[in-house]
């Protein structure tokens, strides 16, 4: 549908991101009649958005209020308001659409600064060092600021997430990857269709995000993926079978990256901190056509705190405006009819257990705030003894399916070691089953909800890593490069995964509403109550896809 010669519903919402950005204004959306007036420009939207009367409210009340702009948020907040209803949208992080002093709207990873972190002074990752040399935790001091990537650190585990209009999408490696019919028919409750999600929700998902593949010639051209082919080429030597994966970044931009073209992203080492181009992230599909029906206002950097319910049978959230430095500018109730829970699996889950915890919403059962799992991931890096090329693409395209010791499904991708220069290494991430599984606490000391994750939970894990890839290092004469991992053979205390905490069939109805709290859903990814063995992004899309349909069904 266009509204006038040249913008898409899709265009005019990706616009009205831009110019609401460019003025700074605190809240973001446009009612229908200005589909009308074309191209959104600062002037309409100045003119417009004073008639929000948010800023001068102190309490007010919508229809249906989502908590989170991630995949689950995203996807519920366009259905409903395809549907005529109109959304609010919460999102504790950033919009990011300003470009910063570099004219950029994401740092650069080896230049990184205010936009890197959610406040902390320092950039973390995964491995504690770069090739056993250069110490990261050292390396590289960040303002501190609202920036994208957040690590969310409890005992034994550190989860990595994104931040911003967008939610993990923004920063991460935009793989979207179906996962194993075994996996699916093993978690999920079973009267939830595995053959449904397969046939319509999961394609249907992966049609909204873009999904695309790259095409085998350039694959195999190309300088960038050179690590990737030597890393599917062992495996194959080892009869492991491995194959090109789908991705949410646009594989033809890529090309004209390497033919150099357009500016580099995925090939210019962005992925972590944001890309500046080539990610169809969700500000670029999902949240684009919501904000495109006219119907949806989405708030930034304002962070639902505590939930409730009223006498009326309303929700009622508590939430807190900050600006970019952390200062705090406003503090608001908003009441609903529909509270839809979209923060993943850690900002839902410790909103909910602390509800419970502090008896805001003392009905919740007892399985909220359980089966969190971090996915099975374990990391790892390898000296495969052969040149893995200086070139690497950040966002990777291949990945192999193996089995473990008691033969379960094992499923790693191969990711880059971007330095720059050739490494002779190839690195992955595997994913696979977590029998213990963790659970949440509420410290009131510290008013938080805590992650608690048992010290040998990674043990599983690990052994089935090392069960696929001893097998691949043996065959190959390669060997794992302890150094980027404080000695140990793979990196066991972190997850870029977050999984569980509000499983569904068990916290939540089979649609995702909260038992014992009606027209309250969850609808993202700790909805699914074990590991995936698959990057959770498609999978927490379609299955937020499969519920708001049948949650709209029951509104009408
Ligand atoms: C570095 C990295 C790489 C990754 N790579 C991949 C990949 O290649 N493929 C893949 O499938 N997955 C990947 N993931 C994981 C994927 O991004 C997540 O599984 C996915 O984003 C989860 O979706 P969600 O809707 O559950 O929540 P999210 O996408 O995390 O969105 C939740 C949103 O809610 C906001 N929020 C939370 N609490 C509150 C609150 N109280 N008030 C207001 N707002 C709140 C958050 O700021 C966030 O924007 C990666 C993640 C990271 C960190």
């Amino acid at each position: 549908m266009t509204n006038d010669k040249t913008l898409s519903r899709r265009q005019w919402g990706q616009s009205v991101l831009a110019v609401g950005a460019q003025l700074g204004l605190s809240s973001v959306g446009l009612p229908l009649r200005a589909l009308s007036m074309g191209a959104p420009t600062a002037a309409t939207l100045a003119m417009l958005m004073t008639e929000d009367a948010y800023a001068a409210q102190s309490d007010e009340y919508v229809p249906n209020l989502v908590v989170g702009t991630g995949y689950g948020g995203s996807v519920t907040a366009l259905r409903l308001a395809q549907k005529g209803q109109q959304v609010t949208m919460l999102e504790m992080g950033r919009l990011w659409n300003t470009p910063g002093k570099d004219g950029k709207i994401f740092c650069k990873p080896f230049s990184p600064d205010d936009r890197a972190m959610w406040f902390k002074d320092r950039i973390t990752a995964v491995f504690s060092t770069i090739g056993g040399v250069i110490p990261i935790s050292s390396l590289l001091k960040v303002p501190v600021a609202a920036g994208i990537l957040d690590v969310v650190s409890s005992p034994n585990m550190n989860v990595y997430l994104g931040r911003g209009v967008g939610g993990g999408s923004l920063v991460n490696l935009a793989m979207l990857i179906t996962p194993y019919r075994e996996t699916l028919q093993r978690i999920l409750p079973t009267s939830i269709s595995v053959d449904e999600m397969y046939k319509t929700y999961y394609p249907r998902a992966l049609a909204g995000l873009k999904g695309n593949q790259i095409r085998p010639a350039y694959y195999q051209a190309s300088a960038y993926h050179k690590y990737a082919r030597v890393a599917c080429a062992q495996a194959a030597k080892a009869g492991i079978p491995w194959r090109t994966l789908d991705s949410g970044y646009d594989m033809a931009y890529m090309e004209k990256e390497e033919a150099g073209t357009v500016p580099k992203s995925a090939l210019g080492n962005e992925g972590g901190f944001g890309n500046n181009y080539g990610k169809n992230s969700l500000d670029k599909t999902y949240i684009a056509d919501a904000l495109g029906t006219g119907l949806v206002n989405i708030r930034p950097l304002t962070e639902v705190t505590s939930i409730t319910r009223a006498a009326d049978g309303r929700y009622v959230v508590a939430t807190k405006q900050i600006d970019v430095t952390g200062t705090v500018l406003a503090t608001r109730t908003i009441s609903c009819d529909r509270l839809f829970l979209g923060g993943g699996s850690i900002g839902t889950t410790q909103l909910l257990v602390k509800a419970r915890a502090t008896g805001t919403l003392p009905n919740l059962n007892e399985h909220v705030g359980t089966r969190w799992s971090s996915n099975g991931e374990i990391f790892m890096v390898r000296n495969v003894h052969t040149s893995t090329g200086a070139k690497t693409s950040v966002l990777p395209v291949t990945g192999i399916d193996a089995r473990d010791h008691r033969n379960q499904q094992v499923y790693s991708m191969n990711i880059a070691i971007p330095l720059g220069i050739d490494t002779f290494s190839t690195a992955h991430i595997t994913m696979t089953q977590t029998p213990e599984l963790g659970h949440f606490t509420y410290d009131a000391q510290s008013d938080k909800s805590v992650l608690q994750w048992g010290v040998t939970a990674k043990d599983e894990p690990t052994t089935s890593a090392h069960t696929v890839y001893d097998r691949i290092n043996t065959v190959n004469g390669a060997n794992y490069i302890k150094g980027w991992f404080a000695g140990k053979t793979v990196g066991d205390d972190s997850t870029y995964h977050p999984l569980g905490g509000c499983p569904i069939g068990l916290a939540t109805s089979d649609i995702g509403e909260v038992k014992g709290y009606p027209g309250m859903y969850v609808t993202d990814s700790s909805l699914f109550p074990d590991s995936l063995i698959a990057n959770p992004a498609l999978s927490t899309a379609a299955m937020a896809e499969r519920n708001i349909e049948r949650i709209i069904a029951q509104m009408i």
